[in-house]
Order: structure tokens, then C-alpha cells, then sequence
């Protein structure tokens, strides 16, 4: 064939819906920003990340399976599997694993969203939501919050005949804010059951609120009460594994058997499933990381009131702060070593959100962004 056509130098072109898609932009790391600014010592407290590091008991359980990184992971990751279905009440066809929480999320668009369906979401929810969605070539439709929350009741109106999927994120990111129990059972009865309801629950742990629902609870007992109702959860924040990408979905076997067919076989690495597993086990860590992210959440209600700063009340382990010109203050934090990430992306141009670190981590940041203040009120 005649490859001199006028078109034929520009080479193939993705579709309008995906040459249309703004990447994701994640937090940079802490090596790129050294050695862009020239610095030394700085903090990252950008990705939601356990300042804790990995569980110990995870990091040996991982050194073990290093010579035998020329095997093929368990496809099935079955050892995993078990452990969470044990752990959550519910038989292994309900649990899928997947390369961090992020891809049971693109997985689910991929299974259950065609091009002419709609995805129901909270306007400030995670971004990844919109993301799959585009690029699934559907339409999101983005419910403006209440306050700093999902307003459910208006979610469950947006639902129509080409509604697909609802995203629910709780805690969610970047707002922190969770939903309640009440709210929630309210949703749930408006909700028809061929609608795929997604409940993102990837900072639950760090939940010290008694009226945050829990729907694996209902999962395990009732598996066939809400067929449509799929939890997701990661080893990426408390357990402290985001760089080795694991994370998982519970929900019904028929919804969960669907994704499974389109999943790829070994998602989730080697040394990603052995350090899962371990990690589990190590309530000692787990504990630590909960109380580190509770003493945070109080020094930085403490020092935004002191500062004069409006802050949003976290359920999480970060919290989003009113700083006016958030980029700006974003970059003057950069040059002092302190690293947050700024809210342009989720439409809140004043705010930066700023995972809560070590004790020493947290105080860093709270006398750089004092002083950016200040210079920027001088
Ligand atoms: N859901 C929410 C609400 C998140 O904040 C994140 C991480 N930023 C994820 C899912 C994805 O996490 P991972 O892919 O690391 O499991």
C-alpha cells in the first residue's frame, strides 16, 4: 500500500475522547524536586503516603521472594485472596486484586461503562474517576458537593437510564470528608440494582468516626442484599506499600466474576502479594500509623486556628487548607524543602492538601508555610 498519503506522516491518531484526556498528574518525588531546585533533606507530604515507611514484618516477607523473582506470580494471587476473604467474612470469587486500587478502578470501567453511559460522581472526588470514565469514552456527570461532602441525595438523582456506575469516596480525596451511615442507607434505597455502585475506600482505617458505614460489613453477612455494591481498598496508604501497587475490590461474585475476565493475569507482582499478605498481620504498625495520622490531625487543627486558617475536617491522614494563591504557595513551600500539592486540578485554586507526616514532619511544614504567609502578607 501507498504510504505517501498526506495524512500517513502524522501516524495513527488516538480518538477524539482520548486525545481529549488531561493526564493524572501525581505528586513528584522527592529526587526530582531535589535535583530540580537544588536541594538537599527535603519532605514529601504530597501522595497520602505512611510516613511510618512499610511494616517490617512486609519488608521480610518481600526479601524472601527476591530469588525467585524469574517465577511468574501466583496468577490467581491465592494466598492473598484467602487472607482477605477470611478477613472480610466473604468467599474468595467476591475478592479481585489489582495494581494498586487505581487499576479495580479503571477495571471497572473497562467492565461495566460503555461509550454511551454516564458515571455518576462527587465534582471534588478523586480525580481517577472522571479520568476512566473519558477515557471509556462515557460521560461523567459531576454532582456538585455540599459543603465539602458528596451529597448523595443529589448522586442518586443524577441516576438515569444511562447511569452505569456511582463513585463514592470515603474518606474522599482531596476533601478528607466521609459519609454517614444514615446518608448512606438513604442512597442505597434509591439506588435500582443494575446500577454498579463503587464505595472507594482506600483511607477507611484512619476512620475514628462511629457513624461511617461500612458496606463489607453487610457484604460478608448478605452477599446477595446489594449485588451492585463493590468496596475498594489499598495497601498503598496505612499499610505503607503505595511503590509496590496492590490494592483490591470486595463485592458480589457476579460483578467481581465480570471484572476478573477482563483483569490481566499477573497484576500484582511477586514481592506486591507476599508483602500484602505480611502486612496484614502487623496490627503493631497499623496501629502506630492510625495514631500518627490522629496526633496530625489535631496539630494541624491546632496551629490552621492559630494561623487563621480555614481547613477542611479530615477523617484521613491529610487535610486540605485554604492558603489563597494555592499554587503559589505550593512552589514557595517547594524552595523551602516542603513538598504539597496544590488544588488547581480539583477546581479549589485557594487550597493545598498536605498529608500529615511525622510529628517532626508535620512541625517543618507548618513553620514553612507560617513564614510563606508571612512573607506573602509582607
Ligand atoms: N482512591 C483514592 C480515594 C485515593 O486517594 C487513591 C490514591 N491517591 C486511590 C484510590 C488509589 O490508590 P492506589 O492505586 O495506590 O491503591
Amino acid at each position: 500500500m501507498k504510504k505517501d498519503g498526506a495524512n500517513s506522516s502524522r501516524g495513527p491518531a488516538a480518538p477524539a475522547h482520548i486525545a481529549a484526556l488531561t493526564p493524572y498528574q501525581p505528586g513528584k518525588p522527592i529526587e526530582e524536586v531535589e535535583r530540580e531546585l537544588g536541594l538537599r533533606d527535603s519532605i514529601k507530604l504530597a501522595s497520602n503516603e505512611n510516613p511510618l515507611g512499610p511494616s517490617k514484618l512486609a519488608l521480610q516477607a518481600l526479601e524472601r521472594t527476591l530469588g525467585n523473582l524469574h517465577r511468574y506470580p501466583d496468577g490467581g494471587a491465592v494466598a492473598l485472596t484467602d487472607r482477605l476473604a477470611r478477613s472480610h467474612s466473604v468467599d474468595p470469587c467476591q475478592v479481585i486484586l489489582g495494581n494498586g486500587s487505581n487499576e479495580i478502578i479503571e477495571l471497572i470501567a473497562r467492565t461495566f461503562v460503555d461509550p454511551n453511559g454516564e458515571v455518576v460522581m462527587s465534582a471534588d472526588g478523586f480525580l481517577i474517576y472522571h479520568l476512566v470514565t473519558q477515557a471509556a469514552g462515557a460521560r461523567s456527570v459531576r454532582v456538585p458537593p455540599q459543603g465539602y461532602c458528596h451529597d448523595l441525595d443529589a448522586m442518586a438523582a443524577a441516576i438515569n437510564d444511562s447511569t452505569r456506575v456511582v463513585f463514592i469516596a470515603s474518606p474522599n480525596n482531596p476533601t478528607g470528608t466521609i459519609i454517614d451511615r444514615q446518608t448512606w442507607k438513604r442512597f442505597l434505597a434509591q439506588v435500582p440494582p443494575e446500577i454498579l455502585v463503587v464505595v472507594d475506600h482506600a483511607y477507611i482505617e484512619y476512620v475514628d468516626d462511629a457513624e461511617h458505614p461500612d458496606p463489607l460489613e453487610d457484604l460478608g453477612a448478605y452477599p446477595d442484599k446489594h449485588p451492585g455494591v463493590v468496596v475498594l481498598r489499598t495497601f498503598s496508604k496505612i499499610f505503607g506499600l503505595a511503590g509496590l501497587r496492590v490494592g483490591y475490590g470486595v463485592g458480589g461474585a457476579e460483578v467481581i466474576g465480570a471484572m476478573a475476565r477482563v483483569r490481566q493475569p499477573f497484576n500484582v507482582n511477586l514481592p506486591a502479594q507476599a508483602a500484602a499478605l505480611a502486612a496484614l498481620d502487623d496490627s503493631d504498625h497499623i496501629e502506630r500509623s492510625c495514631a500518627l495520622a490522629r496526633a496530625g490531625r489535631a496539630r494541624y487543627r491546632v496551629a490552621c486556628e492559630r494561623l487563621g486558617l480555614k481547613f477542611v475536617e479530615s477523617h484521613a491522614n491529610f487535610v486540605l487548607v485554604e492558603v489563597g494563591r494555592g499554587a503559589e504557595v505550593t512552589e514557595a513551600l517547594l524552595h523551602r524543602g516542603v513538598i504539597v500539592r496544590p488544588m488547581d486540578v480539583y477546581g479549589m485554586p485557594d487550597k493545598i492538601r498536605i498529608t500529615f507526616g511525622t510529628e517532626e514532619e508535620d512541625e517543618r511544614c507548618l513553620a514553612a508555610l507560617e513564614a510563606v504567609l508571612l512573607e506573602r502578607e509582607s
